[in-house]
């Protein structure tokens, strides 16, 4: 492992934190009261859709993930990989492809003190963690550097990730400068946050965030499809996570609000 160790890092359990929260959302045990009072608080106002999402999202990164692996790509960079929820990106990357190499990377704590359940993998492939905030690009190429080969292919994720990062914040630039550094062949995987099927609702849900410090940015198609300029998006382009290669998004569960999409670089 790579970063701060665990000692040195103070987990904050007077204020929710989004890996904590959405933690909470996807029934894990990994979060504090404040983590449950915020995700409550949504809840109550959001008719169901963080935790819609929260789940859509997640089978969205296993299918992702296996269509890369099943494409060719060993190596996985996860930026914003959460605290660890089974199976991980590591456990469907290699039950595809056993030498598959993973650098996990986040910037909370919490997620750095749940690590081990993240090294766990394959005898033939490698997952490391990098405790690393997404807007210093450089400082996690350079640390993946270690344990990718940035000459090959790699399949870099940031899901749900990039609702955390405003455009203000960098978010394009730190986009850029990830797939820069990545060989044609490579994929870009995003999801992010949009308020365009249920916008009442998703600004409830922003709201809330906020009343509780976090901020979150919501953007439209277009503004998600931007961040895949110079790539050549893969079928079925930039829908609803539900919606990627999924045939039919089940009937009746209500709309998922978060974007998802795959790029190639040429
Ligand atoms: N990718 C996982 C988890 C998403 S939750 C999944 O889709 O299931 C979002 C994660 O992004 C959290 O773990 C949070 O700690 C992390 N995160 C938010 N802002 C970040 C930043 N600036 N740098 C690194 N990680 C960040």
């Amino acid at each position: 492992m790579t970063g701060t160790e665990p000692a040195a890092q103070h987990i904050d359990t007077t204020r929710p934190h989004p890996a904590r929260v959405y933690d909470w959302f996807l029934g894990g045990k990994d979060n504090y009261p404040v983590d449950e009072q915020l995700g409550r608080r949504i809840a109550a106002v959001d008719d169901g859709g963080a935790l819609r999402a929260a789940r859509a999202n997640r089978a969205f990164m296993h299918r992702a993930t296996r269509a890369l692996a099943e494409d060719g790509i060993r190596q996985f960079l996860d930026i914003g990989t959460g605290i660890p929820t089974e199976p991980n990106l590591h456990r469907i990357a290699q039950s595809v492809a056993p030498d598959a190499r993973v650098v996990y990377v986040d910037n909370d704590p919490i997620v750095l003190a749940h690590a081990g359940a993240l090294l766990r993998g394959t005898p033939q492939g490698v997952t490391e963690y990098v405790q690393a905030d997404a807007r210093d690009p450089r400082t996690i190429l350079e640390q993946a550097a270690h344990t990718l080969d940035f000459g090959r292919p790699v399949a870099l994720s940031l899901i749900a990730l990039l609702h955390f990062v405003a455009d203000e914040d960098g978010a394009h630039e730190v986009v850029a400068t990830l797939v820069d550094a990545l060989a044609p062949g490579s994929c870009l995987v995003l999801s992010m946050m949009t308020a365009d099927f249920e916008p009442e609702n998703v600004h409830k849900g922003i709201a809330a965030y906020a009343a509780g410090g976090v901020t979150l940015v919501a953007r439209s198609r277009d503004e998600v499809a931007a961040f895949f300029e110079g790539l050549d998006l893969l079928e079925p382009g930039v829908v609803p996570v539900d919606g990627w290669r999924t045939g039919q998004p089940p009937a009746g569960a209500g709309p998922v609000s978060l974007y998802g999409a795959v790029g190639r670089k040429p």
